[in-house]
């Protein structure tokens, strides 16, 4: 099959989260089963062109915004065989950023996205890539199902095909003031609560919810929160709750080639199941880099991702205490909200050698982390998927989860079995959302560390554990098939 992909974001050219993840993942294990893949996504200023040897392919696209017509060239990279990534280069990309600055999104995300949508469509016919499937991401990508459905601008789609899309984190939904409908030149009847508009506001989300074929999420149990309740739903539950017969709940997988300690380059020593002497290594080093004190009996828990409210850090910081109190040391990485980031500072400084907080965004660090860590906290509100606990199980730094979302289908609890401790599981769950459960959570975890042969052999089974991209490739698969 020829499927298209459009993104807002892939690594290891742009990232901001998990669906940098996906976009750099899932494309390939897709090529290596034998079907040809371009994704398209936005030239941002941040891409080094040069680095990642992204080449100028002397093309251009036009792509009709409001009353002008906006062109984008095209620049392309080709990582794998059957498998292309296109770039449409405009200055709306040249900015720090992705998506906006100081906590505010910018303010023509409308256009930057319309121009990925409607441009993607075009770059594809331009290559003579007329795809089977267009599968579309985010809001950010929700356009190009209903252009296919609805052409864009007064004009047809430049070709026919079937769409997919995925919601990587419905909260996130691309609102705009109702003049942009007008700016994008968007069919008038569109703006009625069954198609863009959501409460006098235009919903570009929608437009893949209602336009995509087929639509999925990130994990089969996220798939059903979303319908049962307006929290997690977002305001969007009766529309899913309407296309419930093609939503798909598909969990992500994990990129071994980036995401193995027996390989990552990352780390200041590797290790496998069979020898985890590195990771004793790893462990001190990232002990000395981040300033704890360098025991290496004092168990490591860890947390890294977006300093936001969905990721539940709040109640993690109430627990500061109750961990050092145990024994336990925190490093904390990630970047977000003013006032998370304050919380850790304070903490951290309140704290010196038990806790350690980098505010940025850092790679290599937090494949460190994963190396380091013994424990790895996710005390998430909601989490579509989440990849980090699918990353640490690899590294047998064992996930402290709230169970919800994907981490609900990927975390088992390490329980006894017959009296032998840690004979089952590769985590720890727990169900209410507050600091003393993930205390109490963490707690059972810390009896298991106490015990090093029961700890060692939950590591062994986290360890081997498969949730790589190439079942969750086969299942997009089936899908593209049945999408009509
Ligand atoms: P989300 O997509 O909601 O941000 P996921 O768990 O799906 O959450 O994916 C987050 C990805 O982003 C992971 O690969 C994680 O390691 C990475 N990440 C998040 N924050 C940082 C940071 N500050 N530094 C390095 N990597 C980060």
């Amino acid at each position: 099959m020829k499927i298209l992909f459009v993104a807002s974001e892939a690594a290891p050219f742009a990232k901001t989260g998990g669906l940098g993840d996906v976009i750099s993942a899932l494309p390939r294990a897709l090529g290596v089963r034998g079907h040809e893949v371009l994704v398209v996504m936005p030239k941002y200023g941040s891409i080094d062109a040069q680095k990642f040897g992204l080449r100028d392919t002397g093309r251009r696209v036009e792509v009709t915004i409001g009353a002008s017509s906006v062109s984008a060239t095209v620049f392309v990279n080709a990582p794998a065989e059957r498998l292309r990534y296109l770039f449409l280069g405009n200055p709306w990309y040249e900015r720090h950023e992705l998506y906006g600055e100081g906590g505010h999104d910018y303010r023509d995300n409308h256009k930057r996205f319309a121009l990925l949508a409607a441009g993607a469509l075009e770059a594809a016919k331009q290559l003579n890539f007329i795809p089977d499937v267009v599968h579309a991401h985010d809001w950010q990508a929700a356009l190009a199902p209903l252009i296919l459905k609805r052409g864009w601008a007064g004009r047809p789609a430049p070709f026919k095909a079937r769409s997919l899309f995925t919601i990587h984190n419905l909260a996130y939904q691309g609102l705009f003031p109702r003049e942009v409908m007008q700016e994008l030149m968007l069919p008038a009847d569109l703006f009625n609560p069954d198609a863009l508009e959501f409460y006098g506001k235009v919903s570009l989300i929608k437009a893949g919810l209602v336009f995509g074929d087929k639509l999925t999420t990130v994990s089969p149990t996220y798939a059903q929160e979303i319908l049962a309740s307006s929290e997690t739903g977002a305001g969007l539950e009766g529309l899913l709750q309407h296309r419930k017969a093609d939503l798909t709940g598909i969990l992500n997988g994990a990129d071994y080639q980036q995401w193995s300690p027996e390989l990552d380059g990352a780390l200041p020593a590797k290790f496998s199941a069979r020898d985890l002497s590195g990771k004793a290594v790893c462990k001190a080093a990232l002990q000395k880099e981040l300033g704890l004190a360098g025991d290496p009996r004092a168990p490591l828990a860890a947390a890294i991702g977006r300093l936001v409210h969905q990721k539940g850090y709040d109640l993690l910081a109430q627990a500061v205490p109750g961990l050092v109190e145990r024994g336990v040391q925190v490093a904390l990485l990630g970047t977000g909200d003013t006032e998370l980031e304050h919380a850790f500072v304070e903490l951290a400084a309140r704290f010196p050698g038990r806790v350690s907080v980098s505010l940025r965004f850092d790679d290599a660090l937090a494949h460190r982390i994963e190396g380091g860590a013994d424990l790895f906290l996710m005390p998430s509100r909601f989490e579509p998927c989440g990849l980090n606990q699918l990353y640490s199980l690899r590294y047998g730094t064992l996930p402290v989860v709230h169970a919800v979302g994907g981490l609900n289908d990927s975390i088992e609890e390490a329980m006894p079995e017959q009296g032998t401790p840690g004979a089952q599981g590769w985590g720890f769950r727990f169900a209410d959302e507050n600091a003393q459960s993930l205390l109490s959570a963490v707690d059972r975890a810390l009896a298991l560390y106490a015990n090093s042969a029961a700890w060692a052999a939950t590591q062994a089974r986290a360890m081997a554990l498969d949730y790589s991209w190439d079942r969750a490739a086969a299942a997009y698969e089936s899908l593209y098939r049945e999408s009509k």
